[in-house]
């Protein structure tokens, strides 16, 4: 089938080399990402996109310079822990960098009409990042750079000739984007959505979390409570995230991709399959044909069972190419349980954002 979009795909091997053995976010996860794009042959229906590591000028857009020469320091160093659950290895700065360089480069190509939809597969992930701090397993916010680069806020050659006034983040890893959320707090012309478990690390992201000053409305927070699937996820999707994106009306469209929301993920509790995931994927597609010329960015976040994650991202290239949700592949299955309700949290998010029933 000839693609209806033409789709950049950004990776570097580079990415492997952050790694700790035994820790949940290690090599491991992007090598059968790769393996499993190898084996259908789909790296030949996309374009790799070049690009190089975000400089430190380039970082300090979304982080505080002391941080972001902390991580530099340590890294030169060695092995280190940055808190309970966050490595630093000799690689890591070189990798973290690379990683925000190829989010901004993935928008970059999009805006400069090189292909429709690009996704970055990258490590270290990055919605846990905060302008000061990194947390989460994830050292540089890969989607912040990628935000701001399209909103000419990055410095250097290769800024956008137009920048943009409207851009959408929608975050449907498992765990909330806290760092994402903290770098556009009170910038409107970003609007933040994370869909997430709750409770779950990082135990924020609660719906009267709306943002603040000039940003009040443009933070929105869907905490869903263990086992909700593809059906109840389909709902927050068009009953929250389609609304909202029509009334804010992006001109580009990112996804925070994490693939932990998954029935046998080991690191949460929901019940979502890779066909659910493929509904997500699709959905966000076809809004970002309705309101922004189908320019749709993802960027990797979390993903922790590795057959999961490789079909998850498989599927998302086949979608974002225009292949229809019947082409998915879902070897896993459904969730044989009972989903939980997501009736109580779509009522209190649309209460909290004044989506009346007449702007679905
Ligand atoms: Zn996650």
């Amino acid at each position: 089938m000839k693609s209806q979009h033409p789709v950049g795909y950004l990776y570097d091997p580079l990415f492997l080399s952050h790694t700790l053995p035994g820790h949940p976010e290690n090599h491991e996860r992007l090598e059968a990402v790769m393996r499993r794009l190898r084996e259908y042959g789909e790296l030949e229906h996309l374009i790799e996109l070049t690009f190089a590591p975000a400089d430190e000028t380039q970082l300090c857009a979304v982080h505080v310079d002391a941080y972001v020469e902390l991580v530099k320091q340590v890294s030169a160093r060695g092995r280190a822990m940055l808190g309970p659950d966050t490595y630093i290895h000799p690689a890591t700065f070189r990798a973290a960098s690379a990683a925000a360089g190829a989010a901004m480069a993935a928008v970059r190509a999009v805006l400069g009409g090189q292909v429709d939809r690009a996704f970055a597969l990258v490590r270290p992930p990055g919605h846990h990042a905060f302008p000061d701090h990194g947390e989460g397993f994830c050292l540089f916010n890969n989607i912040a750079c990628a935000a701001q680069y399209a909103l000419g806020e990055v410095p250097g050659e290769g800024r956008p000739a137009r920048p943009l006034e409207r851009v959408m983040i929608v975050d449907w890893d498992v765990h909330h984007g806290n760092g994402t959320q903290a770098m556009f707090y009170e910038d409107p012309r970003v609007l933040f959505v994370s869909i997430h478990q709750f409770p779950l690390y990082p135990m924020s992201g609660h719906v009267n979390e709306l943002g603040a000053g000039p940003g009040r409305g443009y933070t929105v927070n869907v905490p869903l409570p263990p086992r909700i699937g593809d059906a109840g996820y389909a709902r927050v999707l068009e009953e929250i995230v389609v609304p909202l994106a029509r009334r804010f009306r992006p001109e580009l469209m990112l996804m925070s991709a994490g693939y932990d929301g998954h029935w046998i993920d080991p690191l949460a509790g929901m019940a979502l399959s890779l066909t659910g995931f493929g509904r997500i994927v699709a959905t966000l597609s076809q809004l970002s044909e309705d309101l922004c010329a189908g320019r749709l960015v993802g960027v990797l976040e979390g993903g922790y069972d590795h057959d999961v994650l490789s079909y998850g991202v498989l599927n998302t290239f086949r979608l974002l190419r225009g292949e229809s949700v019947a082409s998915l592949l879902d070897p896993i299955g459904p969730f044989a349980g009972r989903e939980a309700s997501v009736e109580p949290i779509i009522r209190q998010v649309r209460a909290a954002h004044a989506l009346s029933s007449s702007q679905t």
